[in-house]
């Protein structure tokens, strides 16, 4: 690296701090995070200075696919030739078509879709199409949870420190503790229109529900006659071993939310796909519920072909392959430096690696970055590093990630008495 070129990416720290974010530039700095993105294939990211990163964060799971995987590319350019947005006045096949794909790739009698644009609007509508079908307005979510930044969906979020400037929130939320059958049944009842869950809480720091919780919830709502929405925007298309994380379950929800991955790594989408009685709102207002830019043909013809490749390639069992042994690794270097790393943790490649304390974590990811291995934290839990590689890494590149992070952890143990003090 020469002057210039630091000298450039201190500059555009600068223009970013001066037009888009003044503290998240501090941040940036901080870490030493002053690398500039500009292309990547598969598990790797490559900056502007040529620098090859293995992605560990992948994209908070946007990546499942890798970077720029050539066929999704491929089908990106047909439709950017043919037609990449809708008129909203005529029919759009690739829209009925990935609506058809999902109808068929979802577990039990999972109908319909409605598409958006994010994971929060995915949620958004979850949450509306389930207090019209019910009549019903009271939804139940779980502490440590994440499901978006939008008002709405931000309400049914479990962290309050991303809520609290904008109070009040939605009315008629209740949070209750994530894997605690118990404390669901004690507040669900006829005025409960949903209870929302992630099969895996993501941001909340990779946590798993005991096995016995999709299961249970589905018999209390059933009971209840209120609906499952499962948020699978993070642990869908892939991620965690099964195409759609609730199958290790074996339970159907009654609406299921999607996106990051499902745009595989190229386009931005979000879906719903719901029951026919989650569908009650557009009996009589078939636009009830609409979004200008959700089912535009690009990323429809993206997502369907993001899917065709997640299927064709077996990525769900890939992922579960190569989570087992990163896992495995992982869990051999908590074992050599348990001072540093009090848990590993997850599903296929949904991985957490906690530390004692928010110090160790930041100190970790900085020191993975200099080793070229991108990681970051969990949203609503600053003590867990999140491990979410695409799906298309290759165990050698895995081994790697093993043995950087093996020097990372050596080299922070010098230190490890003054990153623990509180
Ligand atoms: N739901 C879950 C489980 C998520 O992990 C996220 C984002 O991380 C969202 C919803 C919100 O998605 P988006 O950032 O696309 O709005």
């Amino acid at each position: 690296m020469n002057r210039t070129d630091a000298d450039n990416r201190q500059a555009l720290t600068e223009r970013f701090g001066s037009a888009i974010n003044p503290a998240l530039a501090r941040v940036f700095r901080f870490m030493g995070i002053e690398a500039v993105e500009s292309t990547g294939s598969g598990a790797v990211l490559v900056d502007e200075d040529g620098t090859e990163y293995i992605d560990c964060a992948g994209g908070y799971g946007v990546f499942s696919q890798g970077y720029r995987h050539p066929r999704i590319i491929a089908a990106a350019h047909r439709q950017l030739d043919s037609l990449p947005m809708s008129s909203r006045v005529l029919l759009n096949r690739p829209m009925i078509e990935l609506a058809e794909r999902l109808r068929e790739l979802t577990p039990g009698d999972l109908q319909y879709s409605f598409f958006c644009n994010s994971g929060a609007e995915a949620v958004e509508a979850a949450v509306k199409f389930s207090r019209a079908a019910t009549g019903r307005s009271r939804i139940i979510s779980t502490l440590g949870a994440f499901h978006g930044k939008t008002l709405g969906a931000l309400s049914v979020s479990g962290r309050d420190a991303y809520q609290k400037p904008f109070l009040p929130l939605l009315p008629d939320v209740v949070r209750v503790p994530f894997g605690d059958v118990r404390a669901v049944a004690e507040v669900l009842d006829s005025s409960v229109a949903a209870v929302i869950v992630e099969p895996i809480q993501g941001e909340g720091g990779i946590i798993l529900p005991p096995d016995d919780y999709l299961p249970r919830l589905r018999e209390l709502c059933d009971a209840s006659g209120s609906m499952l929405i499962a948020d699978e925007v993070q642990t869908g298309i892939g991620r965690t071993g099964r195409l759609f994380a609730i199958e290790h379950s074996g339970v159907i929800p009654d609406l299921l939310c999607l996106a990051k991955a499902l745009g595989g790594g190229v386009v931005p989408i979000g879906a719903v796909v719901g029951r026919s009685a989650a569908w009650k709102l557009f009996e009589d207002r078939p636009l009830m519920h609409t979004s200008t830019f959700g089912g535009n043909p690009l990323a429809c013809a993206v997502a369907l072909e993001a899917l065709a490749v997640t299927v064709q390639e077996k990525l769900p069992e890939r992922a579960q392959l190569l989570g087992d042994q990163f896992l495995a690794g992982l869990r051999a270097l908590s074992q050599r430096y348990p001072k540093l790393i009090s848990e590993v943790r997850g599903r296929g490649l949904m991985i957490g690696v906690e530390v004692p304390a928010p110090g160790v974590g930041g100190a970790l990811i900085a020191e993975l970055f200099r080793r070229q291995v991108l990681a970051v934290y969990t949203l609503n839990n600053e003590r867990v590093i999140r491990l979410m590689p695409p799906l298309v890494i290759t165990s050698e590149q895995l081994d790697t990630v093993l043995q950087r992070l093996g020097a990372a952890l050596a080299q922070l143990y010098e230190v490890a008495d003054d990153l623990l003090a509180p």
